[in-house]
């Protein structure tokens, strides 16, 4: 992979490549992108961006002051697979035309600010981040012959809202049961050549990759094992990972949803995000505490569970996140610390005496989630627990779901709705301002944007369920 934008200009000449296609990702989480000729990029453009009109994208700016730049970075171009023409791709940052600053609306321009916070904190240099995106794989109703009316139907029996041809139990004929546990193989699982061919394409755009699986869920739920990278780095793949499943799938006839419970009654989807710090080449957050961690992890891991409440507008950032952190899926519900424990919200994965290894694992994530946002959040949460000590009280080795109430009602719990964690963000978010990561402007029209055309427009629409309970009253 290129470094410089040198190399790059020499990769552009060498591969015969003649456009470029800048991507950059938008409030949201979603990849925008525009197509250039290659006599458009020289080696200014690495330096002072290539101007764009940013007032069509979702939350940026207003029409009268749209004229912005995308700056692309030389270390992310890879040849892109699923264009015709020699195409590079660049993911870029989106800095201001005249001054060059980072735009405040960015989120990768944030998540560049949550690094140097780090640094200039003296707390770290480094943060690593290993992000575990799930998702479903459905077949695509536009490639379907056989009059399938669509996804979805609502089960009579159950009342549930249910993926149509992906549905558990019920009598399926001649058709291989699909739901078979967690890893079985062919011919129960029938993703293994599309996943293989994800992830090998994967690799070939930069993404360090390691394995794949099928998940637990039936009716095609899938991940993708990468490796851990710095920050910005490790959102930069979340989003090539979702752009080559969604266009792998496709290829195969197939659609594929990062939306965190399409299923009901089934697991849900979860990105569980590793998350460490560390300084001059030395790994700070392993010790001599509980399960071989340092003070300054369980600092971090206090700031973590005292602004979650907070943080999951971020982390779990859609109105379907809610319906994923509910008890029974292997999803957190409850914001506590445990070594192995997967009903804990963090959980400390067993690494070995390496403190290279040491690490924890924050189970909420879903990837609906802005990638870039959520792990600066939960960077920004983080620091606060460290700079302020804040204890994280006892850890909680037992299986969460066997606590009996009286015990549980002592564990704090995730909120209950988007509604409930943007409440939180706008009553706590000096931990993600004051450093300056994010902007007050930043908060306040992200609260308002998931109010004004999330959170109303869902409120104002009858939900299938709703039939079920109340057609016959
Ligand atoms: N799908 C589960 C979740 O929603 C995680 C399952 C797993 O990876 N063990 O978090
Ligand atoms: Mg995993
Ligand atoms: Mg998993
Ligand atoms: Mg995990």
């Amino acid at each position: 992979m290129p470094e410089t934008p040198q190399e790059v200009l020499k990769m552009i000449q060498d591969r015969n490549i003649e456009l470029i296609d800048l991507k950059f990702v938008d409030m949201l989480g979603i990849w925008q992108h525009c197509t250039f000729h290659r006599s458009l990029i020289d080696e200014d453009s690495f330096t002072d961006g290539v101007a764009f009109d940013g007032s069509s994208i979702r939350g940026w700016k207003a029409i009268n002051n749209s004229d912005m730049a995308m700056r692309p970075d030389p270390t992310t171009a890879w040849v892109d697979p699923f264009m015709e023409v020699p195409t590079l791709s660049m993911i870029c940052t989106i800095v201001e035309p005249r001054t060059g600053e980072l735009y405040d609306r960015d989120p990768r321009s944030i998540a560049q600010k949550a690094i140097d916070y780090l640094i200039a904190s003296g707390i770290g240099d480094t943060v690593f981040c290993g992000p575990e995106p799930e998702f479903f794989i459905f077949d695509d109703a536009r490639f379907d012959q056989t009059g399938n009316q669509g996804y979805y139907y609502i089960d009579s029996v159950e009342g549930g809202w249910n993926a149509g041809r992906n549905e558990p139990g019920g009598n399926l004929g001649y058709k291989i049961a699909n739901k078979g546990g967690y890893f079985p193989v062919a011919p129960t699982d029938t993703l293994q050549d599309i996943r293989s061919e994800m992830l090998l394409t994967m690799g070939k755009c930069g993404v360090p990759i390691e394995k794949h699986h099928h998940e637990v869920a039936s009716g095609g739920q899938c991940e993708l094992g990468i490796r851990f990278a710095p920050l910005v780095n490790a959102a930069d793949y979340v989003m090539t990972y979702k752009y080559i499943v969604k266009n792998v799938a496709r290829k195969y006839g197939k659609t594929a949803t990062f939306m965190p419970k399409p299923m009901f009654g089934d697991n849900g989807t979860g990105m569980h995000t590793h998350m460490s710090i560390w300084k001059d080449g030395q790994p700070l957050f392993g010790g001599d505490k509980y399960a071989k961690l340092s003070q300054l992890a369980l600092h971090f891991i206090g700031g973590l569970i005292k602004h979650a409440p907070s943080i999951l507008a971020f982390t779990n950032p859609s109105i379907n996140s809610y319906k994923r952190l509910v008890p029974g899926y292997e999803a957190p519900v409850n914001l506590a610390y445990s070594q192995g424990n997967r009903s804990a919200s963090i959980r400390i994965p067993l690494s070995g005496d390496s403190p290279k290894a040491k690490r924890l694992e924050f189970r909420c994530p879903d990837p609906s989630c802005n990638p870039y946002l959520a792990f600066s959040a939960m960077l920004c949460a983080g620091l606060n627990g460290i700079k302020n000590q804040i204890d994280p009280g006892d850890p909680l080795d037992v299986d969460i779901y066997e606590l009996s109430p009286e015990e549980l009602s002592k564990v704090p719990s995730t909120p209950g709705s988007l509604e409930a964690a943007l409440e939180n963000l706008e009553h706590n978010h000096d931990f993600l301002t004051e450093s300056g990561v994010f902007s007050e402007d930043f908060i306040e029209n992200w609260i308002t944007y998931k109010l004004d055309k999330e959170i109303n427009p869902m409120r104002l629409r009858p939900h299938p369920y709703e039939f079920s309970l109340y057609y016959d009253c």
